[in-house]
């Protein structure tokens, strides 16, 4: 203790917030040592409480630098000063925590290796050099590993190892960056990797990385276990390699992703601006779309007819080990077949990628739930979530008020679901597609994962209202909870209002490819006026048919007959159409009957679905491998958009019922004339903006309402998000966007969750 101060004060500091697990006591009795004050700090059912005394000078730099200076993995969301006596000790201690504690605070996400272990890891002086699972309170596993509460050692998968004395006496010394980690761990005493071939037959090996090094140079597939799941890899620059991992997965054409060892070598095949560099290099290490480069040279099947690429760096010490080894870039995609949860087990990985892996580099510490890798594309000099999952989850989402302990089960593609406690929203980790038993499963099992980990009992489960989704039904099944279904399209716009804190009315344009009506039929061109309570439909796409009902989704060249049967009636037949070529005769004249008899053939005012049929029209792509590749490829071609755009009409100005028909026939007349594709999606996309700003302008004098909330799918299109913003703003608006979810259905249960509360 320092001698002497002539004046005592003391305080006592609460702070919430992600600080436990997380380096948060040792740093608070480092700062506490070197400012000379005395004390302790302990762990509590809310967060850290701190007991300081000494001068007041000390005092004052403390609170200044305790969140300034706080461990990259906390995050403060809290801090109460309350002045109190002094009581005249003269020691600062870190206090164990009370029984019952830690059931309300944050768990740290899964983040990636920090400077200093990446150091030891390269070190050859270091006992933990080379040490795959290296780790510190600044770094590694957390959420992937938890099973239950507290976050301790024996309520993670780090409990079947015993650490050996060296790590033992790093682990209780608050004065060591290991002080507390839980997942502490050398090569004496923690997990290890091992290499097996397909037939389960381990390949003996000192150093089993290196050998599966040299296997991925020399073109193979391996399945290699992770943070959150199993990734299958291949050498990105090699096209047989490549070609063979997308045959085996049955993933033809949805693009890959990769991993690059740094940023000077992402630089090689792809534009890196700043904010994305520095996104690249955050500590939740997603992946960020990015721009491909003149440069660009990995294999064609990687990301084909996309001008973007997805890129991450590495995260783990794995990574760094397999990438030391000068790859310009390995593949990393989820180790799944298609549209199934990523493997997580080891058993689990061999049964089910047997097919398609020729090697499995496997390690023995458990993952406990699953995590996909995020994806994040910057827009509009925000970043937007694609995918929001490892890395992020389950740091909540704030809101501006209360609410009630809710289950929101989300919609049944991209899903995730969320639980909420008091102001605060966990969004799970990206569930997939709910369309098969495995994912299900999953779903099922993450929702209980998640109400045992935060202890979260609900009161109330929210639901989608289509009533053949299997969270529907799944919802509907816990008659225990109250039960509130929610329209599709206004849980996006409230998710949307949610995550910008706003609770007023806002004018809502919810644009998706599909999502259940009250009328029964398939909504997604929606213009709402939504509040957190209700809404009203002000305006939509005047309804299409979908002839065939889903089979019009994975084929687009349905959508263009539909919209060309509705604009011109049976004259489209005489276009000079390359892409009516294509098609047998015999399928349209099926297709048409459909549309004229109403039989199989839906009506739908999606807007994804008229991005789907423009597609087609313009021979862009006839059949989709995948949801919203066609308007992906079609949003791909154009580059920057001109003024230069197609008339737009209303159907009915009572009703606002916007009539594609204009649009349809001022694209098949510059198809006629020989327009390149570039231009013609150009000022489709010119259209949408210029239409929706008219509309907007129009009900704000009519409604006073000036914010405006843009979600749904069809916002990862980076030209209309940043379109529509941008000259929503010039007439006045203030315009609310996604950037903590996805605009997508990944982001859904947070509205459902604020308007189940809003209702009850
Ligand atoms: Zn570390
Ligand atoms: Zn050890
Ligand atoms: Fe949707």
């Amino acid at each position: 203790m320092h001698p002497g101060p002539s004046v005592i004060e003391a305080r006592k500091i609460r702070v919430q917030g992600i600080v436990q697990g997380v380096g948060f006591r040792p740093f608070v009795y480092q700062l506490a040592t070197s400012l000379y004050l005395a004390g302790q700090v302990s762990n509590t059912a809310s967060g850290v409480t701190i007991r300081l005394e000494g001068a007041p000078e000390g005092l004052l730099a403390f609170e200044r630098r305790l969140s300034a200076e706080s461990p990259p993995l906390s995050q403060i969301t809290q801090i109460d000063v309350e002045t109190i006596q002094p009581n005249g000790c003269q020691e600062f201690s870190i206090v164990h925590s009370e029984k019952g504690a830690q059931r309300a605070t944050l768990i740290s996400p899964d983040v990636s290796i920090c400077e200093d272990c990446r150091h030891e890891l390269f070190d050859r002086q270091d006992r933990r050099f080379r040490y795959p699972f290296i780790n510190c309170t600044n770094c590694g596993p957390r959420y992937t590993i938890i099973d239950d509460i507290p976050y301790d050692r024996p309520k993670t998968s780090m409990r079947h190892f015993k650490m050996c004395p060296e790590c033992q006496s790093e682990y209780d010394d608050p004065g060591n960056r290991r002080f507390h980690a839980q997942p502490n761990a050398c090569r004496i005493c923690g997990p290890r990797v091992r290499l097996f071939d397909r037939a389960q037959n381990e390949i003996e090996a000192t150093d089993p990385i290196e050998i599966a090094v040299s296997y991925l140079q020399a073109g193979k597939v391996l399945a290699i276990k992770g943070l959150g799941g199993f990734h299958l890899v291949v050498d990105a620059q090699n096209q047989t390699a490549v070609a063979t991992l997308r045959q085996r997965k049955r993933r033809e054409e949805k693009p890959l992703a990769v991993m690059s060892a740094k940023l000077e070598i992402i630089r090689r095949y792809a534009n890196v601006a700043e904010e994305e560099a520095s996104l690249l290099q955050s500590i939740q290490r997603p992946i960020v779309l990015l721009q491909k480069n003149r440069d660009y040279s990995l294999a064609k099947g990687v990301s084909p007819n996309n001008r973007t690429i997805g890129v991450m760096l590495p995260y783990t010490p794995l990574h760094y080990l397999l990438m030391d080894a000068s790859f310009t870039a390995l593949v990393m995609t989820s180790a799944n077949l298609s549209e199934e949860p990523i493997a997580i087990d080891n058993a689990d990985a061999f049964e089910r990628l047997a097919d398609i892996a020729d090697f499995f580099l496997v390690h023995d510490r458990d993952i406990y739930l699953r995590s996909d890798d995020s994806v994040v594309r910057f827009v509009h000099q925000r970043p937007r979530f694609l995918r929001r999952s490892r890395g992020y989850v389950p740091v909540p989402v704030f809101l501006k008020h209360r609410v009630r302990p809710i289950l929101a089960c989300g919609a049944a593609l991209k899903n995730t679901i969320c639980l909420t406690r008091g102001s605060e929203v966990f969004l799970s980790q990206h569930i997939g597609d709910l369309e098969n038993l495995a994912t299900h499963d999953f779903f099922a099992l993450t929702i209980a994962h998640l109400e045992r980990i935060l202890s979260i009992k609900p009161e109330i489960v929210a639901y989608d209202m289509h009533p053949d989704y299997l969270s529907t039904r799944y919802a509907q099944s816990l008659d225990h909870l109250e039960q509130i279904a929610v329209q599709h399209h206004h849980a996006h716009i409230v998710s949307c209002m949610a995550e910008n804190q706003v609770s007023e009315p806002v004018i809502g344009l919810s644009f998706d490819g599909t999502g259940y009506g009250t009328d029964g039929s398939i909504w997604g061109g929606e213009v709402l006026l939504a509040r957190n309570d209700g809404f009203e439909r002000l305006a939509h796409f005047a309804p299409t048919a979908m002839p065939g009902g889903a089979a019009a989704i994975k084929e687009p060249w349905r959508m263009a007959i539909s919209y060309l049967h509705q604009t011109y009636g049976l004259d489209f037949l005489r276009r000079r159409l390359k892409f009516l070529e294509n098609l047998d005769s015999n399928q349209i004249t099926v297709t048409i009957q459909m549309i004229q008899k109403g039989v199989n053939a839906p009506q739908t005012s999606s807007l994804g679905r008229l991005f789907d049929g423009i597609a087609a029209l313009m021979n862009i792509r006839g059949t989709v491998a995948f949801e919203g590749q066609a308007a992906m490829e079609l949003e791909t071609l154009a580059t920057d958009l001109g003024e230069d755009a197609y008339e737009f009409a209303w159907l009915s100005r009572e009703a606002c019922l916007i009539d594609p028909g204009p649009i349809i026939q001022g694209i098949v007349m510059d198809l006629e004339n020989g327009l390149p594709c570039a231009a013609i999606s150009g000022k489709f996309h010119t259209t949408l903006i210029k239409l929706f700003s008219a509309l907007c302008r129009v009900l704000k004098k009519e409604t006073g309402i000036s914010q405006v909330a843009l979600s749904g799918g069809c916002f990862q299109n980076a030209l209309l998000l940043k379109g529509l913003a941008q000259a929503l703003e010039t007439i006045g608006f203030q315009v609310l966007t996604h950037e903590k979810v996805p605009a997508n259905d990944g982001g859904i249960c947070l509205g459902q969750a604020v308007i189940a509360d809003a209702k009850t």
